[in-house]
């Protein structure tokens, strides 16, 4: 058996890192277990020939918890906020963006009357009853609140970019609208990918004491006294006074003795993942430079050429990446759904075949492990009936969506985690 350590984090992604990181600045000694020999999770970004991947296209809000924790810890990469020039596609025809004053008068996506009620919507934004919207899907809320068939699909398009979720039938509303509220103060992409972001969590978790160490699967862990053994599959054990478990539901599961796992099961009831279909495309360049987003309005499309903001393409070159989000269970095979997106991308960047340099296609890319329902409430530490074991991850905790959720909740058990070792 190894030392014993005050905390043992399992799982190095985002939430793992940010838990890790607290503990260790609490001068709590601090060791990470992560099964990839890369740490990052599905934060992980893939180089290829200069072009920085990201797992599909990723952004941080401004105003949502995660950017904020990360400025306030000064954690915060290097990046830029993006100026969006896009188009949307209805019934086959294109027709500008409305993102400002001047594309909201000459497109042609909402007739004059449409114009008056959508700017009405969008400047009653801010002051959305989000305690109803809590308690309602986002089909039910639209159709409460927007009588107008043509604009409700305007705004389901907005809600399920927002939200990074096309089960609009299923997904709590307030959880969409509160993205839409962020996103009006700006989104944020990360310089060199999340991978950046990553690095500079692990590298200052590491700064403040803690030990990160990939390739360890975890097993299992129990209870020993009153401390917890962390046995990995391949044959060590460690002794912790706390234990975080930064994992996905599925995977902390597998890790708890049976009563705690009995007890999480019984929150987490039928939870289902959130996934989507991505193809990232690095091009010699963008054909049509004046295109950087695309959003399908009767289709579940989006695109964004994220490259024209961020640095993660060699100079000239481009990084595209465009979603298909999934409807609730994938009602098409991959191909189908490849095709649909060259489709989406023929008709916002014509030209793009011919400078294609590589394609990457993940048919169903995991965004959040568990879909944010109404009358459904995340897990939190004190469900597992376990003193000493913490929760961190995307579907733990009451605050924020996605890498929000993972970074606050994180935050959150490692604030923990050093309180209680102290007591220990
Ligand atoms: C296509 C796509 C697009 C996205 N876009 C955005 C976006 O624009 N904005 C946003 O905020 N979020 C976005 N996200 C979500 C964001 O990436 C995640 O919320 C976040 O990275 C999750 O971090 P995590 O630490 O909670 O979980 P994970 O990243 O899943 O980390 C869990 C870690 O645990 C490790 N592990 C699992 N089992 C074991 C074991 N037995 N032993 C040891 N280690 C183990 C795994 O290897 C992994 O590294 C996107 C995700 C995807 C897939």
């Amino acid at each position: 058996m190894q030392r014993k350590t005050d905390v043992v984090v399992i799982g190095g992604g985002l939430a793992g890192l940010m838990a890790a990181l607290t503990t260790a600045r609490a001068g709590r000694s601090t060791l990470v277990l992560e099964r990839g020999e890369a740490f990052g999770g599905r934060a992980q970004t893939q180089d290829w020939n200069g072009f920085q991947l990201n797992l599909g296209g990723h952004a941080l809000y401004k105003a949502g918890p995660g950017y904020t924790l990360l400025r306030d810890l000064n954690l915060l990469p290097e990046g830029a906020e993006p100026k969006p020039k896009g188009l949307t596609l209805r019934e086959g025809r294109l027709n500008l963006l409305p993102v400002g004053p001047l594309s909201m008068l000459s497109t042609g996506l909402l007739s004059w009357k449409e114009k008056g009620a959508f700017l009405s919507l969008m400047g009653r934004l801010s002051k959305v009853d989000l305690r109803e919207a809590a308690g309602l899907t986002c089909r039910q809320w639209l159709e409460r609140h927007i009588p107008d068939p043509r604009l409700r699909q305007i705004m389901d398009a907005t809600l399920r970019t927002n939200a990074y979720a096309g089960d609009l039938n299923r997904l709590r509303a307030s959880t969409a609208l509160r993205r839409m509220q962020q996103s009006q103060k700006g989104v944020f992409y990360v310089h060199g990918g999340w991978a950046r972001l990553v690095e500079r969590l692990a590298r200052t978790a590491e700064a403040e004491g803690a030990t990160l160490k990939g390739g360890q699967s975890v097993a299992g862990v129990e209870a020993h006294g009153e401390a917890h053994l962390v046995r990995t599959k391949s044959g060590e054990t460690y002794e912790a006074d706390e234990v975080i478990l930064a994992l996905p539901p599925a995977e902390t599961l597998d890790l708890l003795p049976a009563p705690a796992a009995s007890r999480l099961r019984t929150v987490l009831g039928e939870a289902r993942a959130v996934t989507v279909s991505c193809l990232d495309l690095c091009l010699s360049r963008l054909p049509d430079q004046a295109v950087n987003l695309g959003l399908g309005i009767d289709d579940p499309l989006f695109m964004v050429a994220q490259s024209e903001a961020a640095h993660i393409a060699p100079e000239g070159a481009a990084l595209v990446h465009l979603v298909r989000y999934h409807e609730g269970l994938p009602g098409e095979g991959p191909a189908a759904m490849r095709s649909q997106l060259e489709a989406f991308m023929d008709r916002l960047q014509p030209g793009w075949r011919k400078v294609l340099l590589h394609a990457r296609f993940l048919p169903s890319a995991p965004v959040a492990s568990v879909l944010d329902e109404p009358g459904r409430r995340r897990p939190v530490s004190e469900d597992l009936g376990l003193p000493g074991v913490h929760l961190a991850g995307d579907w733990v905790g009451e605050v924020g969506w996605l890498a929000d959720a993972s970074l606050a909740s994180g935050h959150r058990a490692g604030l923990a985690a050093a309180a209680m070792a102290a007591c220990a």
